[in-house]
């Protein structure tokens, strides 16, 4: 037995010594030690022979209703990739606020009303001000005159935004509660990512299943006393959700519980006004394919299709790796094609929904949770 340990790998493939310096880690991926030394990065290749189905569209019209591109792309360029790829809808959730937000909503919303839609976001380094809710709520109007769909919350809430005080602002703040049921009332979804993964809660070691993605991002890393536990967090945003019936909570990331299916089911069960999106917990989802497959097909009026990507990024597309996992019956597959696993160092496998519930993911429950009638998409 040679094999003792895994870790970050060589960013050239020069010999590194765990034992000289433990402070340079090397860049990212996978490596092989013997005691101290990595003798090579290490990739193995399965001698499996499965099917691989390149999907190349989604079976039904998409929405990705989790997405962020930057201003810098040209909305003709996202629509031909949409095209492409069979995405009806694209939601970029990096709206922003203020004089952002309507440059935003005059390049893509204007562009292809009902193709690009764009949610807002909060200032909340506003908190402490006395006129902080009546101004966002002033910004929800106007901006849904204006065609925004959404307000989407950041992970920030919660776990990293300190008021005056210094403590951290919880998301069950009274302070916001105005600008939650201005949702409800204005029939904009919140799509609300809170907490994060299992793993970023605990330490940076070698029993952590997410241990070179931490090397690469440190700083992704709530574990410790200055943050609140995961628990704490879901805690209040449950809170948020049960208090504000009248609104719809869209839990990015299955609802932070990608990791517990079981535990997000309960709180499906619990909250009518609760429905969650599959972005980027693909490599979650395809690891217990079983449990998955269950989930999804038993609460598929409450998941919606997401990616945390953009149709068209070069660098990272994502769809057609979705579209894989959900339809096709493929076996230990990559859930990603960097040089690198985005989060965990394990494969997938294919979760082969019925359509009745893969047309429900990527198309109706988007239609329902933003208001968009049949009609709409004949018209366009
Ligand atoms: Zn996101």
């Amino acid at each position: 037995m040679i094999i003792l340990a895994i870790g970050a790998c060589l960013g050239g493939g020069a010999a590194w010594s765990l034992g000289q310096d433990r402070d340079q880690d090397p860049p990212m991926g996978q490596a092989i030690f013997v005691g101290d030394t990595v003798l090579k990065p290490y990739d193995p290749v399965p001698s499996l022979v499965t099917t691989a189905t390149d999907v190349r569209r989604a079976k039904f019209p998409a929405t990705d209703i989790h997405a962020h591109w930057p201003a810098s792309v040209e909305p003709a360029a996202l629509l031909k990739a949409m095209d492409d790829l069979g995405v009806e809808r694209a939601v970029n959730l990096s709206g922003g606020f203020g004089p952002q937000l309507e440059r935003m909503l005059a390049r893509y919303h204007t562009a292809a009303p009902g193709r690009l839609v764009i949610f807002g976001n909060v200032d909340f380094s506003r908190i402490d001000e006395p006129t902080f809710a009546a101004d966002a709520v002033a910004m929800l109007e106007r901006g849904k005159a204006q065609g925004m769909a959404g307000l989407k919350i950041f992970k920030n809430l919660g776990l990293t935004i300190k008021d005056r005080s210094g403590r951290v602002v919880p998301i069950d703040d009274p302070r916001i509660d105005p600008i939650w049921a201005a949702c409800g009332r204005l029939g904009l979804p919140v799509l609300i990512h809170s907490a994060d993964p299992v793993a970023f809660f605990a330490p940076i070691d070698e029993r952590n299943e997410r241990w070179l993605q931490l090397k690469r991002h440190p700083d992704w890393s709530f574990f410790g006393p200055a943050f609140p536990s995961r628990d704490d967090v879901l805690a209040q945003r449950d809170r948020v959700i049960a208090k504000h019936r009248g609104t719809t909570f869209i839990g990015a990331h299955l609802g932070d519980n990608a990791e517990d299916l079981a535990a997000l089911e309960a709180r499906l069960a619990r909250y009518p006004n609760f429905v969650v999106d599959l972005s980027a917990r693909e490599a979650e989802l395809g690891r217990q394919p079983y449990t998955a497959r269950r989930f999804l097909v038993k609460w598929q009026d409450r998941v919606l299709f997401g990616t945390d990507r953009y149709p068209g990024r070069a660098d990272q597309p994502r769809h057609r790796l979705y579209y894989r996992l959900l339809e096709t019956d493929d076996e230990y597959f990559r859930y990603y094609d960097h040089p690198f696993p985005p989060t965990g160092e394990w494969r997938v496998y294919g979760l082969h929904l019925p359509d009745a519930a893969l047309r429900k993911i990527y198309q109706s429950n988007a239609d329902r949770v933003l208001g968009w009638r049949v009609r709409d998409r004949a018209v366009r």
